[in-house]
């Protein structure tokens, strides 16, 4: 007992440092039973405050290695002037084979070009050439892969899933393999095949486990700055944000939840005005939602059903996602009596959140949570 009260304590000290102001009641309730959100105090590697794009489309040539050559080359020792072929094979080369690597969030860092190794070509008394390695590209869990005419190939859904992108060509055959009974000094070997050139284009099915939606300065990015330690752009003015990031929140049992900023959404995206279909596409990837209001404005309610309409009118599947309402910025004037009118409109979870003072975000964070379990335990009972 005495342990979990100063456990609690020390959870709420550490809340206190990062300037956020949790009452003691709930760390307490939360203490033992529910993974509670940790914030990092840990700097960003660069001084300079860059902000870090999300990549969840990329194009990619790769070609595989080429094939090493046989050689065509004959055996002569002391004793025997003419002892026979003994040209080598060459090596095959190596192929490019992107793997599924769990730590990879994004397809940023995949290259737009990739080339395996050569195989190298066969040698005298009989050597083969060695063999290209393969190389290897990490891609995220749920990376789709599409030909460069859009037909779809295959998608990596499992944790160890690899697909091959291009094949080495194989090795040609030195001049031994051509030897017979019949035709005992042959002058032919093979060249090394051309490996495989592929155009590819790799595209993440699931791009978050939560996404942002909302209009222009509802303060989505100043929440996810404030939840983890993606740094997308904030200001006052609109469309300040022009493509998406995804943060990771982490929780103190190791779990880690993907929430992503999805900005450009305006009144109409449906049909494609403002950056349009490009940032619905997003939301698709997302499989919870979090709608951002803000507070302060004239009528959040009436944001929160322009939003669902833009959504519905894209795709009505979107409506049947598990989601939550986040009102924020209500350190603001006014914000207060609109929150209520939104509790009492509303038939889900709604939040009340500053995201520049940090009020309410464990709270939210708790919820993303749950929602987040849910939705894992409902996909593991459809497996
Ligand atoms: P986005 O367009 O939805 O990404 O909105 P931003 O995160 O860029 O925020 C728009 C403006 O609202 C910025 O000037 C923020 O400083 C401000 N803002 C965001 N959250 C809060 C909040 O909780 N309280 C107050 N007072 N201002 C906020
Ligand atoms: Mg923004």
């Amino acid at each position: 007992m005495v342990l979990l009260q100063r456990m609690t304590y020390c959870v709420q000290r550490l809340y206190i440092q990062q300037g956020l102001n949790i009452p003691l009641k709930m760390v307490k309730r939360h203490a033992s039973k529910i993974a509670l959100p940790v914030f990092t105090t840990k700097p960003k590697g660069l001084d300079v405050e860059e902000p870090s794009y999300f990549v969840d489309w990329h194009a990619c040539v790769v070609s595989g290695g080429k094939g090493g050559d046989g050689v065509v080359s004959f055996a002569s020792t002391r004793h025997n002037q003419f002892a026979g072929p003994d040209g080598g094979n060459g090596g095959s080369g190596g192929h490019v084979i992107f793997q599924v690597n769990e730590n990879v969030k994004s397809l940023a860092k995949v290259p737009g070009q990739v080339a395996a190794v050569d195989g190298r070509n066969g040698a005298k008394r009989n050597s083969q050439g060695k063999s290209g390695q393969h190389t290897f590209v990490s891609v995220p869990q749920g990376t789709v892969f599409y030909s460069g005419d859009g037909e779809q190939l295959t998608c990596l859904d499992e944790p160890n899933d690899y697909y091959v992108g291009a094949h080495g060509g194989k090795g040609g055959r030195g001049n031994t393999a051509f030897a017979t009974s019949t035709f005992v000094a042959p002058r032919i070997a093979e060249k090394g095949a051309m490996g495989e050139k592929n155009s590819l284009q790799l595209e993440m099915r699931i791009m978050a486990d939560a996404g942002m939606v909302g209009f222009p300065n509802a303060g989505k990015s100043s929440l996810l700055r404030a939840i983890s330690r993606a740094r997308p752009l904030t200001s006052e003015q609109a469309f300040t944000t022009r493509s998406a990031h995804v943060g990771m929140v982490q929780y103190d049992d190791h779990e880690q939840v993907s929430v992503a900023d999805i900005p450009g959404l305006v009144k109409g995206s449906h049909e494609s005005k403002g950056l349009g279909f490009s940032f619905l596409r997003h939301i698709m990837k997302c499989t919870c939602l979090l709608y951002v209001l803000d507070l302060s404005s004239d009528d959040p309610w009436q944001q929160y059903e322009d939003l669902r309409h833009e959504l519905q009118q894209y795709n009505s599947e979107l409506m049947t996602r598990p989601h939550a309402i986040v009102g924020n910025k209500i350190d603001l004037l006014s914000s207060k009596s609109n929150f209520q009118i939104i509790q009492a409109k509303s038939d889900v979870p709604a939040f009340a959140i500053s995201a520049t003072e940090g009020t309410g975000i464990v709270e939210l964070l708790i919820h993303v949570r749950k929602m987040y379990d849910t939705m894992k335990s409902s996909q593991s009972v459809n497996v």
